[in-house]
């Protein structure tokens, strides 16, 4: 049975749209009787802290969503990411790159779907891709320090996704090693899954885009590729993605207001397609429902009045 996991990034408490995530994350994994892990993506020692992974690893206990295993963390994982990018580095398939962010946007690639699928948001150009070695060398002399970029090809990856369905897009050169040495989301997330034995990756639809990042790269290492269940967002009632300024949007905000840890998953699972209003059904009788055809495939905006009143 493919585990499934859940993956967050400890920089913020978790809020509604992320349980409700979690809670597809979940409902898949037990579904299919695997196991359900959680990792925390705290690679980014600045953004990151300890206290949100505690009060994610909590907020999850409280709606009853369990995990097996101890929650894994990318901080203390280093030598594994290390080792992949050596591996890439000898198979010449990296190459330095001197830009810095703001140069990246400005020379991004047309995002626009290109004839052969969509490049993801602020694809990198391949700008330092024909840098020679003087080249090089001036961008070192002016103190630039630089990240590590996969050399592409301009791979075309294409895959069917258990809600999105088919999706086709172009492989940029993109960053598996920041400037400052750390390890970029797309390679550590590609190593982890395959290092926890993940066979389905459950999360937000914004990371579609960059899926086939992964794709690419879990076939350079050599290693297997999930199957992905990307869900649609939760929007705030002004049609931006949910935020702490919607208003009451954590699940310590929601306990406060009165309602109980099932309340939200009610709410959770009449939004999913897996229960009627006021049906109150049980953890057990949810992972008996559950099914991807039932799933939404579009947004969902928070009903009004659900995270309290909030001045505009
Ligand atoms: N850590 C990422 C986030 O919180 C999710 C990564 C993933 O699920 O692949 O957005």
């Amino acid at each position: 049975m493919p585990d499934g996991r859940f993956a967050p990034s400890p920089t913020a408490t978790l809020h509604l749209g992320n349980l409700r995530t979690a809670f597809v994350a979940w409902l898949a994994a037990r579904s299919s009787d695997s196991r359900f892990l959680i990792r925390s993506e705290d690679m980014d020692q600045v953004a990151c802290r300890p206290e949100h992974e505690e009060s994610a690893v909590r907020d999850l206990a409280v709606l009853g969503l369990t995990h097996d295993g101890d929650v894994v963390r990318q901080s203390e994982r280093s030598e594994l990411y290390r080792s992949a990018i050596d591996r890439l580095i000898a198979e010449d398939l990296t190459y330095p790159c001197y830009c810095t962010r703001r140069e990246v946007l400005a020379e991004a690639a047309d995002s626009v779907a290109a004839p052969h699928g969509a490049r993801p948001a602020g694809a990198y150009a391949g700008t330092c891709s024909t840098l020679d070695r003087a080249g090089r060398a001036e961008r070192e002399a002016a103190g630039r320090a630089p990240s590590l970029r996969l050399r592409s090809g301009g791979a075309v990856v294409s895959f069917t996704d258990r809600l999105a369905g088919f999706y086709e897009g172009v492989v940029d050169d993109f960053v598996i090693r920041r400037a400052d040495g750390t390890p970029a989301y797309n390679l550590a997330v590609v190593v982890d899954d395959a290092d926890q034995a993940v066979g389905e990756v459950v999360r937000g639809d914004d990371l579609l885009e960059t899926t086939p990042r992964q794709i690419h790269l879990a076939r350079l290492l050599g290693v297997s590729v999930p199957e992905y269940l990307h869900v649609p967002l939760v929007f705030g009632s002004d049609g931006e993605r949910l935020a702490k300024r919607h208003g009451a949007v954590t699940l310590e905000d929601q306990l406060a207001m009165g309602r109980t840890p099932t309340d939200v998953l009610d709410v959770f699972a009449v939004s999913l397609g897996l229960a009627e209003n006021g049906e109150q059904l049980t953890l057990d009788e949810l992972v008996q429902r559950f099914d991807v055809v039932k799933l939404p495939r579009t947004v969902w905006v928070l009903p009004q009045g659900l995270a309290g009143s909030v001045e505009p």
